[in-house]
């Protein structure tokens, strides 16, 4: 693992003006724009990433889709391209440490929780779709016997990927990393607010071997260089992970571009139901805190709405504000702290209005809602928790992407049904009771691509994640993610 001294050792390290990968080469913004990056930490200054705009990421597609045909990558064989992949996950793991820092400079994720999901699951993922290489064959159809029908599954072409910033390098490997394994070539486009770690992971691909081209990394906000990307006509394939805002503005951008498919993992709000039959509400109350409060909430799958039946609901807002009141709130380098930074101001303000405008609704802040240590520079934010929270408040609805929890009571099943649906979203949920029956009637109807039940939070590569309603589509991670990255193609032969 890792310790303080060894953190301390390289948290100042000065950053390089960095440039975008197209091909082998690590080139500057043909316009000569570039973009500071600020630290959350301490609202420094600690290196600067080039604007991309239309030119820099035609450019980049040319580069991909041309390797691409030239067959380095994609007719390389399944044993030599598993053996690259396999190389990228050893040199992420023999740089774990130096990728985790840099990745929390510039997001804020707390240490602990950064080593292990950025590239500590990056590695992973990319070993999970070495193996996948040479496992995941066509088949033939059952036709009558004087026809033989193949199903063969085929790598699209150049895939154009676009990531958050919540966990640029865990989300990255995501997209990059199956689409390498189906022989595609990867044109990705990092978050603004975090695109240091992506860009690292850029020079691991080409000392492990890939290929130039296969992987071009074009950095740049959304607008320029994520709207160039969508809208190429030479992008078969875009795999985003985002809000729901942009995520409809890449559905435009296709079908006025080349109708290209757009995968989308979005946003969410999900609930987390405490039935009174729960075994022990103790624990149940710390795991659903860090369910929200990890990574100052800014999880993709966070726990933000708790949903508590109405026997024991003073008891448990008494245990969960307990325990929160306790978690150490600063310095995402610190390895003491459990919560980290915010991402960047503008969250920051975002976060608290939200808690504004639900206290004028009528919610009741039973914890936190300040931000602290402002004297650091740096953006940070109080655990929060908001009670008497109804349905049809803009807190229920909409996501906050910050580290708030609402509290909402119930009085049976079917009421908790009804309040965990009742939004537009549906990426996670958690139900916490020791009655199967039960658990498995929840699990039946929550719409939700992920269900916890007595637990929250917690993956592998082995479960899709994936969101229904307005949460998404198409799943990252697992073996289905391998059908966003291949077309299948029939083929029909008489004997
Ligand atoms: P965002 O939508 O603002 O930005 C995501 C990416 O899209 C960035 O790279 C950004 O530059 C780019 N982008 C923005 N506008 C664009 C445009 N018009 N055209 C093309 N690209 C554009 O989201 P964010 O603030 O970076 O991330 C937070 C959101 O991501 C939250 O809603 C969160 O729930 C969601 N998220 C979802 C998952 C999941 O798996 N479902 C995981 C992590 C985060």
């Amino acid at each position: 693992m890792y310790n303080q001294q060894e953190i301390d050792k390289i948290r100042y390290n000065s950053i390089p003006e960095q440039k975008l990968l197209i091909g082998s080469k690590w080139v500057k913004a043909k316009q000569g724009k570039i973009q500071n990056i600020i630290s959350p930490i301490n609202g420094e200054k600690i290196s600067e990433i080039q604007v991309s705009d239309e030119a820099d990421v035609d450019e980049a597609v040319k580069s991909s889709r041309a390797i691409f045909e030239e067959g380095q990558w994609s007719n390389m064989p399944p044993a030599a391209k598993k053996k690259v992949m396999h190389k990228i996950a050893d040199l992420i793991e023999g740089n774990m440490l130096e990728l985790a820092v840099l990745g929390v400079r510039d997001n804020g994720t707390e240490i602990n929780m950064a080593y292990k999901a950025e590239p500590g699951s990056a590695a992973e993922t990319f070993r999970y779709y070495a193996e996948a290489i040479d496992k995941v064959y066509g088949e033939i159809s059952n036709t009558s016997n004087d026809f033989v029908g193949l199903i063969q599954r085929e790598p699209v072409g150049v895939v154009g990927a676009i990531v958050p910033w919540n966990f640029p390098l865990m989300i990255g490997a995501w997209k990059i990393a199956p689409a390498l394994a189906m022989g595609n070539s990867v044109v990705i486009k990092p978050s603004e607010a975090a695109s240091l770690s992506i860009l690292r992971l850029g020079e691991i691909c080409l000392e492990a071997g890939l290929p130039p081209g296969t992987l071009n990394i074009v950095t740049g906000n959304g607008r320029t260089a994520g709207q160039a990307l969508a809208r190429h006509m030479d992008v078969d394939v875009l795999t985003f992970t985002g809000s729901g805002n942009t995520g409809r503005q890449l559905l435009e951008y296709s079908a006025q571009s080349n109708m290209k498919r757009v995968y989308q993992e979005l946003g969410g709000k999900s609930p987390n139901i405490i039935f009174s039959d729960t075994d022990n509400l103790e624990e149940a109350a710390k795991v659903s805190a860090m369910g929200i409060f990890r990574n100052s909430g800014e999880v993709c799958v966070a726990g933000s709405r708790l949903l508590v039946e109405d026997k024991i609901h003073d008891e448990f807002l008494n245990l969960i504000s307990n325990f929160s009141s306790k978690l150490k709130i600063g310095d995402p380098l610190d390895i003491q702290n459990d919560v980290g930074a915010i991402n960047s101001e503008s969250q920051l303000q975002s976060d608290m209005n939200f808690v504004k405008k639900a206290e004028t609704e009528g919610g009741i802040v039973e914890l936190g809602g300040k931000r602290v240590h402002k004297e650091t520079g740096g953006f940070y934010m109080e655990p929060t928790i908001v009670s008497s929270v109804k349905k049809d408040m803009d807190i229920f609805q909409n996501e906050v992407f910050g580290p708030v929890l609402t509290v909402t009571s119930f009085s049976n099943e079917e009421e908790a049904v009804q309040l965990a649906n009742g939004t537009s979203f549906g990426l996670a949920s958690g139900v916490w009771t020791a009655n199967l029956s039960r658990a498995h009637r929840m699990i039946k109807k929550i719409k939700a691509g992920t269900v916890f039940v007595n637990t929250y939070g917690g993956s592998d590569n082995t479960l899709p994640l994936t969101g229904v309603k307005q949460s998404g589509n198409g799943s990252d991670k697992s073996l289905h993610a391998l059908d966003k990255f291949t077309d299948l193609k029939s083929v029909w032969m008489k004997l």
